[in-house]
């Protein structure tokens, strides 16, 4: 059984998430973690007493090896690695909500402290694409940003929700590495440099995401899951009730393939293969894991897995050698595997009774009641699926229906749907009442998001007095555009927004897709172009209008496009404005503090002189100004935050919206308008900032 090569307990708890391993010095490995109280405490059993304590950082009291970093703030992440490769040491990388500190350790000094409006949810230290030298990279409000070892803001594009989750990772196997992003909107988005190669749809938000070999890469959610994709398929998932606090890739039974390293909320640690997701190897800490990380803490040439816990238990583990023959774990685990398995021999072997039961009635001529109650059916019975849009009586009730429906007289007693995203727990059982029971049942699907969902379908048919069923198992996809309903072009006005493009499409082509990703009833046909469709949203009644002119041939492989939206562009003017209203209150109330944090000092002297002078009035009546000046202080305090919160909001609407005006081009296009967005929005233009978000382009 594979045990822990070394165990340390440090005298300081450790935040979440946030543990990171460098050679601070070129050299001997540190751990660094953020602890309570907005400081990052650095742990150097190799330690050689030499350092001073003049700036940021100073040595602990109670412990030699220990010194501490203040960041007097909320830290949100933390890494270390090479960001300026010339220096030949790791640095260190601290966010919080407002600033990002790049830290050289070695000579205790800031290499950079940079202010990031967006806040710094998430960190990933690398080369990406094409850059290069690396960079660290900040994931917050909507938006990343890229910075260079001297601060130097060398990447930004918006993405569309707040960031969760950073990992850098060869994707799409060309030796440069892309840049994966885990956002509260569930989703995995993929940058190639500034571009989004591909997108996945999760679950819940992205808590974690780490690069494994080559492709892979493993992921987990805040409701438990971890998993591992290779590009944009998925290997495996596995659900706990547990959270996963930090994960990790590590080549753990020697055998050349990295595992799946999760660090737990009950302080479990387990090892799962990258393929299967089966544990090979698993041990427990006695509080909740904070960070899983690796290097060479014992200096020894080798490399360790470490875990750390959020009481600051720490563990090394060495990779399992040949003599273990990938068996790290003990007895007591082989014994719940074979309990396990034979739990699953015993499930195996009843369904093996029933089937030869009913096939003993299958050669038997009994009558056909005791058939039903055996479940048995006839041979033809198929289970028939259809969806269709039901508008309902008003936009609550509007709905996508699923109707499942036997062909013949037999009945359908329970169906269970699986579909990621649609229902809670992802999963859905129709189970009608005894009297209601018929060989057609009806689902109605609301699905959130436009994505394209498999429905998987399990239908327990047979006749009203059966006690075994027969289950059909299908799968049926849910088109994209599924909460759309085909109108008539004169049922509403027409939008007033619009996106107008030029494509080489050939029309039979824009049919098949209308076919493919709408829900259209059978009858629906098209002309040849000029043609338009007109749909209602299911979620609000908007309506959208497709418009198809025939065009010259063209060979299109950037996709420019004229969009406007004015009701949206005008709720974005307001946005914009709010954000400077809130900028100048900000500037003000920061003023207004440091007058007030003046004052406080001099009222302090004033009143220790009028103690020392023994005029207790004197003194009495400064006191109370004080309380007075902290109690607006602490109000002012207050109505900053307030401020500072609305202003967050705000530019996430910003960012959202670029990151729109972005999402309407293809290719080139697409980049540049996220850049002259961000161009107009740093001089303050926004009526350049419109005229890009419309046509693309800054230039006339
Ligand atoms: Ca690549
Ligand atoms: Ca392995």
């Amino acid at each position: 059984m594979l045990v822990p090569v070394f165990t340390l307990k440090l005298n300081h708890k450790i935040l979440p998430r946030m543990v990171a391993l460098g050679r601070y010095d070129g050299t001997h490995p540190c751990l660094a973690a953020a602890t309570q109280a907005g400081k990052v405490f650095i742990h150097n059993p190799h330690a050689r007493g030499q350092r001073t304590s003049a700036n940021r950082m100073v040595q602990s009291t109670q412990d030699s090896e220990i010194s501490l970093l203040n960041i007097n703030q909320g830290i949100t992440c933390l890494t270390s690695g090479a960001l300026n490769p010339q220096l030949g040491y790791d640095c260190l990388l601290v966010g919080t909500q407002t600033n990002l500190l790049a830290y050289d350790v070695h000579n205790n000094s800031d290499l950079f402290y940079r202010e990031v409006s967006d806040g710094a949810n998430a960190i990933v230290l690398g080369k990406l694409g094409d850059f290069s030298s690396p960079l660290a990279i900040i994931g917050g409000n909507c938006a990343l940003q890229g910075f260079d070892h001297e601060g130097n803001d060398r990447f930004w594009t918006v993405t569309g929700d707040n960031v969760r989750s950073l990992a850098l990772c060869d994707f799409d196997g060309d030796g440069r590495n892309e840049l994966l992003v885990g956002s509260e909107d569930f989703d995995i988005r993929v940058f190639k440099e500034d571009e989004i190669m591909a997108e996945m749809s999760e679950t819940e938000t992205i808590t974690a995401l780490s690069p494994m070999s080559g492709s892979r890469f493993g992921y987990a959610l805040s409701n438990g899951t971890v998993g591992v994709y290779d590009r944009t398929a998925r290997y495996w998932r596995i659900k706990s009730k547990n959270h996963a606090m930090s994960i990790h890739a590590f080549d753990l039974n020697s055998d050349g393939v990295c595992e799946l390293i999760t660090g737990w909320s009950n302080g479990k640690v387990d090892a799962r293969s990258d393929r299967t997701g089966e544990v090979i190897f698993k041990d427990n800490f006695s509080s909740s894991i904070a960070g899983v990380v690796e290097g060479d803490y014992r200096m020894d040439g080798s490399t360790q897995l470490i875990c750390c816990s959020v009481d600051g238990e720490v563990r090394g583990y060495l990779p399992g050698g040949e003599e273990m023959k990938g068996n790290l774990m003990d007895t007591s685990a082989e014994q719940d595997l074979i309990r396990e398995l034979s739990q699953k021999k015993q499930n195996l072997l009843l369904e093996l009774r029933n089937y030869e039961e009913t096939a003993k009635a299958e050669v038997s001529t009994q009558l056909k009641e005791a058939d039903g109650q055996r479940g048995v059916i006839p041979a033809n019975t198929q289970l028939l699926t259809t969806l269709s849009v039901n508008l309902g009586s008003d936009s609550q009730s509007a709905h996508v229906e699923l109707c499942i429906s036997t062909s013949n007289d037999t009945i359908i007693r329970a169906v269970l749907i699986f579909a990621e995203g649609i229902f809670e727990g992802e999963s859905h059982v129709v189970h009608p009442s005894l009297h209601n029971l018929s060989g057609c049942l009806r689902v109605s699907l609301t699905p959130p998001k436009d994505v394209p969902v498999d429905l998987h379908i399990k239908a327990f048919v047979g006749y009203r007095n059966s006690t075994q069923f027969h289950v059909f198992e299908l799968t049926k996809q849910l088109p994209r555009f599924a909460m759309y309903a085909l109108s008539s072009p004169d049922s509403a006005p027409e939008p007033l927004s619009f996106v107008n493009c030029a494509t080489n499409e050939r029309p039979q082509r824009i049919v098949m897709w209308l076919n493919q990703s709408f829900l259209l009833p059978e009858d629906a046909e098209f002309q040849s172009p000029p043609f338009q469709v007109c749909f209602t949203s299911l979620r609000n009644a908007g309506q959208l209008c497709i418009k198809v002119k025939p065009g010259g041939e063209l060979a299109i492989k950037d996709l420019q496009v004229e969009a406007d939206f004015p009701a949206y562009f005008e709720e974005l003017r307001k946005v914009l404005v709010k954000v400077d209203e809130h900028h100048a209150v900000n500037q003000r109330l920061t003023a207004a503090m440091a007058d007030h944090s003046n004052l406080i000092r001099s009222m302090l002297v004033q009143a220790e002189d009028a103690r020392l002078l023994g005029d207790m009035k004197n003194m009495k009546a400064r006191y109370m100004e004080l309380y007075d000046l902290n109690r607006d202080l602490i109000s002012q305090y207050k109505i900053r935050c307030n401020n500072h919160t609305e202003l967050l909001n705000n530019l996430k609407a910003v960012n959202q919206a670029i990151q729109r005006a972005g999402q309407l081009r293809v290719g080139k296009p697409k980049s540049q308008v996220v850049s002259a967005c961000r161009d107009a929005i740093r001089s303050n233009n926004f009526n350049m900032l419109f005229r890009i978000m419309r046509v693309g382009t800054a230039s006339s």
